[in-house]
């Protein structure tokens, strides 16, 4: 049986390459970058004064001059028309641009303006002395023209659109969000507003998948409940099929209705595997639809919803991931410390509910009460998972164990 990186990987290869679409840089949060942005200006665009005061040249001050002649006033935004010879001054703004001739500016602080006399407006300077470009930030000192701003794949935050906004990138390639049908299976299942008659229960796992899906950041679909019936499974698989992918939940283990798989091949998706050694989530079927225009991701569930919801966060995470060129796919593993010993009996590497925490300095990881696959109560209070190797043994208290943070 597959084991879980290389299902992960398998997963990867089917994804083809990103889609590139350009956007309004203000509709572009969140979104992944196509390709990488080469700036075309240098940044500050000027030499520009850091603190509200006066420029001069730091050798007057560092020879004794005290007083300075202060020959013009330069705000933000406007143009110093004039140079600055020995024993003169500007008085300057916090980010106007700098006269010529200057090489400091002192803060106002350290100033005292003197009474007007016939000598004209006159500084006096209380600071002993002047660093060359104190306060000085000169033009390309934080971003120089024709350098890379960002790469490809960098997912959008507010310093990344921020930069792009500086440097006037006000139209961006980024990749297209793929959409994500999401089709429950099962005659036991109602809708989530339904009473419950006997034997049923509600279709919980397509309002897990549908949150799922826009945690990362991809377009969902739901198409609500297929019946354990091949007329009507068939039916909703071609519909869900014109999506990018299709998420089905349940009806793929070896119960006599578990008609996905055979449905799923009938409509033409290639099977890539089914079952995979992970506990929960064995039975997941992952399989392709060719086509002409885009291909079609098509991932069976496994129908209990922890299983359903760590299947998603290995595999079809990683999948919506690539599909928007995120520059690393695949889930994050770190280590923390277990707060208590633990049997791991299985031989399937298992992805156990777990709260993780980082507040102490090391991050530490405590196990939830978890009662198996059908056991999302156990997960309410989880924020990841800890992860138990194919191998069973006893793991002690204090033991570096890998774990992964659900949603990174
Ligand atoms: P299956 O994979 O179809 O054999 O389903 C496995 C278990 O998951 C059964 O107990 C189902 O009742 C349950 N299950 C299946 N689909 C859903 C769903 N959409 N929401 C909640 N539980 C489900
Ligand atoms: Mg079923």
């Amino acid at each position: 049986m597959l084991s879980v990186s290389e299902a992960i990987q398998q997963v990867k290869d089917a994804v083809v390459g990103v889609t590139a679409q350009t956007r309004d840089l203000h509709e572009c949060w969140g979104l992944t970058l196509a390709s990488s942005i080469v700036g075309e200006m240098d940044s500050p665009p000027f030499d520009k004064a850091l603190m509200d005061g006066y420029a001069i040249r730091s050798a007057d001050l560092n020879s004794g001059i005290r007083e300075f002649e202060v020959i013009e006033e330069v705000t933000a935004g406007a143009v110093p028309q004039k140079t600055v010879a020995a024993g003169q001054a500007t008085r300057i703004m916090t980010g106007a641009p700098i006269p010529s001739g200057v090489d400091a500016v002192i803060k106002v602080e350290d100033t005292e303006l003197l009474p007007n006399n016939s000598n004209g407006q006159r500084v006096h300077i209380r600071a002993a002395a002047a660093r060359p470009e104190q306060n000085v930030l000169r033009r390309g000192a934080t971003f120089r023209a024709g350098s890379q701003v960002l790469p490809a794949g960098r997912m959008l935050r507010a310093q990344e659109l921020a930069a792009l906004a500086e440097m006037g990138a006000s139209r961006v390639a980024v990749a297209r969000l793929p959409e994500v049908a999401v089709l429950a299976t099962g005659d036991e299942l109602v809708g989530i507003a339904e009473p419950l008659g006997p034997g049923q229960i509600r279709n919980s796992n397509e309002t897990m998948l549908v949150a799922q899906i826009r945690e990362a950041g991809a377009l969902p679909r739901p198409l609500g409940i297929a019946r354990d019936d091949r007329q009507h499974l068939r039916e909703r698989i071609l519909r869900g099929l014109e999506s990018d992918f299709l998420l089905l939940s349940g009806g793929v283990s070896a119960g006599v209705l578990d008609l996905v798989p055979s449905e799923l091949a009938h409509a033409g998706v290639e099977k890539v595997f089914h079952q995979v050694n992970v506990k929960p989530g064995k039975p997941l079927w992952f399989g392709v639809l060719r086509r002409a225009e885009r291909p079609c991701l098509v991932f069976g569930l496994p129908g209990n919803p922890v299983s359903s919801m760590v299947c998603f966060e290995l595999f079809v995470r990683t999948a919506l991931r690539r599909f928007m060129g995120v520059e690393r796919a695949e889930p994050t593993r770190t280590k923390a410390k277990l707060l208590h010993a633990h049997r791991h009996k299985d031989d399937r590497e298992t992805f156990f509910p777990a709260a993780l925490d980082v507040s102490g300095g090391e991050q530490t990881v405590r196990l939830m009460n978890w009662h198996g696959s059908s056991d999302l109560q156990s997960t309410v209070d989880a924020n990841g998972m800890a992860v138990f190797p194919a191998l069973p043994r006893d793991y002690s208290e204090h033991e570096t164990i890998d774990v992964i943070r659900w949603g990174k």
